[in-house]
């Protein structure tokens, strides 16, 4: 059996590598197909003009590229930013045949791009597997235009005791949905504890706070299964 060195700083780098052939249809399976609901939600709160460029930080296999440019009806740009590059060759396929997108295979934390760049910075999934969060915040603040828009949609606290009960007895069986259809528990066994270990809804706009940016608010999906925070850089 594989064993991860939690202390090894790669790890996160590691469950991903291991996983990103599966990813699409693990997310359909874990979440019965909500994470979709949840990345429209997400685009729709955005509501991004046309003409605008958007970062795409985690960027994944490319779900919330894909539906930023359909939002404004492909009249725009997003960079695609992931430090995996499996992930980004999935990205790439699923977005293939748009001139309007170009991959980056960098870390969150150390974007490489020019200050002031970016009308709206995205993050779904991503910022609580980053090393050090407000590094990356700060990467996030730095790349967005003044008027730019930070939005994070990320896993958070259930405050309902019965509906996260349930939602708790649930997340127990993701690892061994994982050893089924992957292969492999143990980085289903990694995403519960990291979902146990992120902020709360609060402590992360503390955090987001800390960066200078204003505005900030953020709206609880699911009950707060994940909730979607907002910030602008002025
Ligand atoms: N955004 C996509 C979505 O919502 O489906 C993918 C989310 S997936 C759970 C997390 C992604 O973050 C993975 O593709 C992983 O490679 C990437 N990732 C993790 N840490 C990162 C970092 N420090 N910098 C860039 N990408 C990172």
């Amino acid at each position: 059996m594989k064993t991860y060195h939690k202390n090894s700083e790669r790890f996160v780098t590691k469950v991903f590598q291991d996983v990103f052939d599966k990813y699409d249809l693990m997310n359909d399976l874990m979440s019965l197909g909500i994470h979709r609901v949840w990345k429209r939600n997400f685009i729709h709160w955005l509501n991004p003009q046309k003409n605008t460029t958007l970062v795409d930080v985690a960027s994944g296999t490319g779900d919330i590229a894909k539906l930023f440019l359909s939002e404004i009806d492909y009249k725009g740009q997003v960079y695609c930013v992931d430090e995996n590059k499996g992930m980004l060759d999935l990205n790439k396929k699923k977005l293939k045949g748009n001139t309007n997108v170009k991959w980056f295979c960098n870390n969150a934390e150390k974007l490489p791009f020019e200050n002031n760049h970016f009308d709206y910075y995205t993050i779904s999934f991503g910022i609580r597997n980053v090393g050090n969060l407000s590094n990356a915040l700060k990467e996030a603040y730095r790349v967005l235009k003044p008027g730019g828009r930070f939005l994070c949609l990320e896993f958070s606290k259930v405050k309902n005791e019965i509906l996260n009960k349930l939602y708790q007895t649930y997340s127990k069986s993701l690892p061994r949905i994982g050893k089924i259809v992957v292969g492999k528990s143990e980085p289903y066994e990694y995403l519960i504890e990291s979902i146990e270990k992120f902020h709360s809804q609060e402590e992360f706009f503390k955090q987001i706070e800390k960066q200078n940016f204003t505005k900030i608010s953020y709206r609880n999906l699911s009950g707060g299964i994940v909730a979607i925070h907002s910030a602008w850089k002025v």
